[in-house]
């Protein structure tokens, strides 16, 4: 328990201030002065409370000055006084007061005492004072004056009053002394007003310093090591290190009340930056964890997306997702557990580049797979472009081979098969389109005999040469086809059987007219030529019948000659024929 009659503990306590003196006006001023302040600082409110154990106990007038003291040490310490933080002028405004009942310098005197209540600024307290110790010394002259006229002789009790209850320091006293001396005896008013001049200079010196006034500059030390206090315990994100170390050193160099002043708003200036940062710092790790979240969906996504038979790529997604999720909530569990968000900002970027190194992994295998695949596609597309031409080639020697199934080697026409498929598109077109279709039957007459004479060699050039003449007399969309041995066939498109008659005159005229040599000597070569035409309801094998018929009865006139199937009626046996022929 604290002791009710001991003075409590303060930081604020200035030693030995002679603020109360022992003065009862002093005193009463005093108080009034810290009753005031009241409620402004906790170790006042006990300082009164002291006070008033004190003035109840009937305590000894010392020890209520010695309270009172502190007290009013208190108030100047923590500037308890608005507008007022100079507590010697206020001293002396309150020492004015209680020498001023003359109206005429009671108006005076509250006009300063209020200016120096106002006075915010070391030039205006020094302006207020200096006028104060002018009144005290006009006041004082007056005093001399009065004395003077009234008695003879001077009084001045009341500078020597005012003198003793200042306790002015010794070296003060000192200066003062002699001028003290001189108006203690009896001399004329003119030296007596010079002394009070003299004394009055120096009440201003000792108000009025150089540097700051005693008070104000312990005031401004305590000041100055609180805010030193504030400033070295304040916990502030990384980036903010270099202001405060500059604050620091601003406070250290504050040698007066609106340097320190600026400091202190500098301190709140950086205090709301603080904040501000550590507001920045949860708003970007809020930002940073909603882009991990969006990551996260946008690679779940991607998993839906992808084809179910990349298992590899699925596999790796999925383990870059769970690693992702890991370090999601470790940053979750930091942000939560951690209210220094400058030291979590290192634990927020480690996770950022373990997050990368994830993905980086992830992209390179997926780049990896990427050109396999790529190399494979490839590969598989050359060979698929490989087939593509050779299956193009083969169906090229196919239909090559297949043309060569349909054509006679030996004269470069079709042959019977040839005739087959031609016949039966033609009589197809026909049957759909109309018109008109026919077709010639040529053998060569008494070809064995020409085989016989001149070899088969020579048989066979003949009937190359004859083929060659056949083809150049038949119009572009005529078909000629070699049947076999030494027959030929002629398709005539769009050709009626009085067409087709012509066109057998002109290709037998054409052989019959041709010179044909072997070794120099004339040989004659003829062929015999029969005609159909195809009639509704003709199968192909109808008209084939009808015109070999008709090529028949052509060998059977005597050979060299065409016959059609009109001329079949008087056909002949063609048995006879041969035999006719022979
Ligand atoms: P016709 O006037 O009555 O037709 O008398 P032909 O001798 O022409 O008739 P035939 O059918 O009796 O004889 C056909 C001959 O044609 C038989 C064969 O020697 C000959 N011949 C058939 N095919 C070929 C061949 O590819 N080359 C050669 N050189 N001769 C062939
Ligand atoms: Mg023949
Ligand atoms: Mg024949």
């Amino acid at each position: 328990m604290a002791d009710p009659h001991q003075p409590p503990s303060s930081k604020a306590t200035l030693g030995a201030a002679p603020y109360a003196n022992n003065d009862p006006q002093m005193q009463a001023a005093l108080l009034k002065l810290v009753l005031a302040c009241k409620g402004r600082h906790p170790e006042l409110d006990k300082h009164i409370q002291r006070l008033g154990v004190l003035t109840t106990e009937g305590a000894a007038k010392g020890r209520v000055a010695a309270a009172l003291d502190l007290a009013a040490a208190l108030i100047v310490a923590q500037g308890l006084l608005r507008g007022d933080q100079n507590a010697t002028t206020r001293k002396l405004a309150d020492l004015l007061d209680t020498r001023t009942h003359r109206p005429e310098f009671a108006q005076k005197t509250r006009f300063l005492r209020n200016r120096l209540r106002d006075a915010t600024t070391q030039e205006e307290i020094d302006w207020a004072l200096s006028e104060l110790v002018g009144l005290i010394t006009i006041l004082e002259q007056r005093a001399a004056y009065k004395a003077e006229s009234m008695s003879g002789a001077p009084d001045f009790r009341a500078m020597t009053l005012l003198l003793d209850e200042l306790q002015l320091p010794e070296a003060t006293q000192l200066a003062m002394a002699p001028h003290r001396a001189q108006l203690a005896r009896p001399q004329g008013r003119a030296a007596q007003v010079s002394c009070v001049r003299e004394l009055a200079k120096c009440l201003a010196t000792h108000f009025r310093p150089p540097g700051l006034p005693p008070h104000a500059d312990e005031a401004l030390g305590l000041a100055r090591q609180q805010l030193q206090h504030l400033v070295n315990n304040l916990t502030l994100p990384t980036p903010l290190a270099d202001d405060q170390a500059r604050l620091q050193r601003q406070i250290a160099g504050a040698a007066s009340a609106p340097e320190l002043s600026a400091a202190a708003q500098a301190l709140v200036q950086l205090l709301q930056t603080s904040q501000g940062t550590s507001r920045l710092d949860i708003s970007e790790l809020g930002n940073f964890l909603k882009l991990i979240a969006k990551r996260i969906e946008e690679f779940k996504s991607y998993l839906a997306r992808s084809d179910e038979t990349h298992v590899n790529a699925v596999e790796s997604a999925t383990s870059l997702q769970r690693q992702m999720s890991g370090q999601v909530s470790v940053l979750r569990h930091a942000v939560d557990d951690e209210n220094n968000f400058s030291a979590l900002k290192p634990a927020v970027i480690d996770q950022l580049e373990s997050l990368e190194t994830s993905i980086n992994t992830f992209v390179r295998n997926e780049e990896i797979r990427h050109g396999g695949a790529t190399l494979q596609m490839n590969a598989v597309s050359g060979r698929l472009k490989e087939l593509e031409s050779e299956t193009q080639r083969l169906r090229a020697d196919l239909k090559a081979q297949r043309i060569l199934t349909l054509i006679d080697p030996l004269t470069g026409v079709f042959n019977r098969l040839g005739y087959s498929e031609a016949i039966a598109r033609e009589h197809a077109r026909w049957q759909r389109y109309g018109g008109s279709l026919s077709i010639a039957m040529c053998d060569l007459d008494l070809f064995k005999n020409i085989n016989d004479r001149y070899g088969h060699a020579a048989g066979d050039k003949v009937l190359a040469s004859v083929a060659e003449l056949l083809g150049t007399h038949i119009r572009n969309c005529d078909v000629l086809c070699r049947l076999g041995g030494e027959e030929f066939a002629v398709i005539l498109p769009e050709t009626t059987i009085e067409g087709a008659k012509i066109a057998a005159e002109k290709l037998r005229i054409s052989v019959f007219e041709s010179k044909f040599r072997f070794k120099h000597a004339p040989v004659s070569v003829s062929i015999s030529v029969g005609v159909a035409q195809f009639r509704a309801e003709d199968t192909v094998m109808d008209v084939y019948e009808r015109a070999d018929r008709a090529l028949y009865v052509a060998k059977a006139q005597g050979r060299n000659r065409s016959c059609s199937e009109q001329d079949l009626s008087g056909e002949l046996d063609p048995d006879r024929l041969g035999a006719v022929n022979g």
